[in-house]
């Protein structure tokens, strides 16, 4: 008798280790699902990479039905860094300018976790009915409260007050850190090379792109060009509307230069009223034809002081071409800064003529050559 409840107590015994074993291993598991998405969020240098991982890589990895995110941005830093992430991953962020709306989720700070009320089910998770329990994660850095991630589950016991959250915590900690990081940085990256007017490349950057492209065109074999745009008259605009419509115009051609070109063109603000914009893969004809329609669709533009009255502005392009020469140069620097610069020169020589013969006009630094031997090919560039 003694003997059977030895043995007994013994399976028991062995049973309680087994089931200990297999909880110790499905913890490590965890952890380690852990420890590999956190080392994805430190790895992330950009926001829009950053909000992906937690919008998307999250959901998959710890299996959840919806993730939402709420970022407090009050100076709409994160809004610009933002632009043109995928629509599953805007319609899932918001952005709040006024922290009190996101404090009043966390009336003590901490991290909330259990059944949702319906109330709150439509807040955090409008586009998802059949989540019923959630984890809420406020995000701090310096006792601020800079944000909300919100871990939906289908199950409405998956997240319950009564369990620990000591991993959830750990990770609120870094998401919050990588979160600043990244605004910090990318913002910073964004001073010194966007300018804040138009939101196009500054002219230090331009520097960058035209050696780079240069660079490229020579690996490549293909032509680079270049066009130098200048608003007519625009000292007249500014002296007739003010200098607040002048920069209104500024930021309309900053817009339709974005609009009209290539993703592989690079735009830039190269002074005042001066564009300059790099054309990758493009000839001489394709960069006039190119520059024919911007002026066209310059031309076409109305704009309005800040009174509303509508007044048009026209503006003359030079355009420029490297082609690369099919013997192979000498590539070193000192060669790459004087083809960039020549080339700007072309471009800048090309837009002055462009004035001078009368401004609304497009002039190529290397058709003008032709234009003696073409003339058809003169009246379609600045006819
Ligand atoms: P042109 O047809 O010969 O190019 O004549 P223009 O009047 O456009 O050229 P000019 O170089 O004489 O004048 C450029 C003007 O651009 C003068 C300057 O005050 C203005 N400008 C430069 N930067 C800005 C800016 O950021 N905002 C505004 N509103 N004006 C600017
Ligand atoms: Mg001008
Ligand atoms: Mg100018």
């Amino acid at each position: 008798m003694e003997r059977k409840t030895l043995q007994k107590q013994n399976e028991e015994l062995q049973r309680t280790i087994r089931m200990t074993v297999r909880r110790i291993e499905h913890n490590e598991t965890i952890l380690k699902r852990f420890f590999d998405v956190e080392l994805k969020l430190l790895a992330c240098n950009k926001l829009s990479d950053l909000i992906a991982l937690l919008l998307t890589d999250f959901k998959h990895t710890f299996k959840l039905s919806a993730v939402t995110l709420y970022l407090f941005d009050p100076d709409e830093l994160a809004k610009d860094l933002l632009i043109g992430i995928p629509a599953a991953h805007s319609k899932a962020l918001t952005l709040f300018k006024r922290q009190d709306e996101l404090n009043e989720l966390y009336p003590n700070s901490e991290l909330q976790a259990g059944e949702l009320s319906t109330g709150l089910r439509k807040l955090l998770f409008p586009d998802n009915p059949f989540v019923l329990s959630a984890a809420m994660l406020p995000l701090i850095r310096q006792d601020c409260l800079i944000g909300s991630l919100h871990l939906g589950a289908q199950d409405s016991d998956r997240y319950s007050i009564d369990y620990r959250y000591d991993y959830l915590s750990h990770l609120c900690s870094v998401i919050s850190v990588c979160i600043e990081n990244c605004i910090n940085q990318e913002s910073l990256q964004r001073l010194s090379t966007i300018d804040p007017l138009t939101g196009v490349h500054n002219r230090r950057a331009f520097s960058h792109d035209i050696a780079r492209e240069i660079n490229r065109a020579h690996r490549t074999q293909e032509q680079l060009s270049c066009l130098f745009v200048d608003i007519d008259h625009f000292k007249t605009i500014n002296d007739n509307y003010g200098h607040q419509t002048g920069d209104r115009a500024l930021r309309t051609l900053g817009n339709l230069l974005k609009e009209q070109f290539r993703k592989t063109d690079l735009i830039s603000r190269y002074g005042g009223e001066e564009f300059a914009v790099l054309l990758p893969s493009c000839s001489e004809k394709e960069a006039v034809c190119v520059a024919e329609n911007l002026r066209q669709a310059v031309e076409a533009l109305i704009i309005r002081d800040i009174e509303g009255t509508p007044f048009r502005l026209t503006a003359s392009i030079g355009t420029s071409t490297f082609a690369p020469a099919l013997v192979i140069e000498k590539r070193d620097d000192k060669a790459l800064r004087y083809q960039s610069e020549l080339l700007l020169k072309q471009a800048d020589f090309a837009l002055y003529e462009a004035k001078r013969s009368g401004r609304n006009r497009v002039y190529s630094h290397a058709l003008k050559a032709v234009r003696r031997e073409n003339e058809s090919i003169d009246q379609s560039v600045n006819g």
